[in-house]
């Protein structure tokens, strides 16, 4: 009499959670021609992974606009940081929630060279250890 005992996990595949945290299996665009032109240099004081929304002040999903380094909150809250590309046709973006960079020129994902100050200064802020520096891949997993 065999029971269907569930057994300790064996690394099966868990299905993916509906919405909320973004592990993506897309791949970023590595050619994007927006990013030379709308990644500022970092700010001296670095990122603060923890800034509200200059907008509405939600301090849950927020994105920091690599041109200008404020902070707006994503679509899936109030949309500011759509908003303020809208209107001052910044297009690159980290989120602080992944540390993925969005640019809205190419409408997707990017990965670049030029981004990676940034990348590394909202993980420290985030996590308060260096991004793992052996690969792009490893920011799918940043949030662990
Ligand atoms: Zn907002
Ligand atoms: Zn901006
Ligand atoms: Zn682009």
């Amino acid at each position: 009499m065999s029971s269907m005992e569930p057994g300790p996990s064996t690394g099966d595949h868990p299905l993916p959670v509906v919405a909320q945290a973004p592990f993506y299996a897309v791949h970023p665009r590595t050619d994007c021609p927006h990013v030379e032109s709308n990644v500022a240099p970092l700010p001296e004081a670095g990122l603060d992974a923890s800034a509200p929304c200059s907008t509405c002040q939600d301090p849950t999903e927020n994105w920091v606009c690599l041109k200008c380094f404020r902070v707006f909150c994503s679509r899936y809250i109030n949309g500011d940081m759509a908003q303020h590309m809208g209107e001052t046709g910044h297009k690159v973006a980290l989120s602080f929630a992944d540390m993925s960079v969005w640019c809205d020129g190419c409408d997707s994902y990017i990965s670049h060279e030029v981004v990676r100050p940034a990348k590394r200064a909202a993980y420290r802020s985030k996590f308060g250890e260096d991004f793992p520096e052996n690969s792009e891949d490893a920011e799918n997993s940043a949030a662990r």
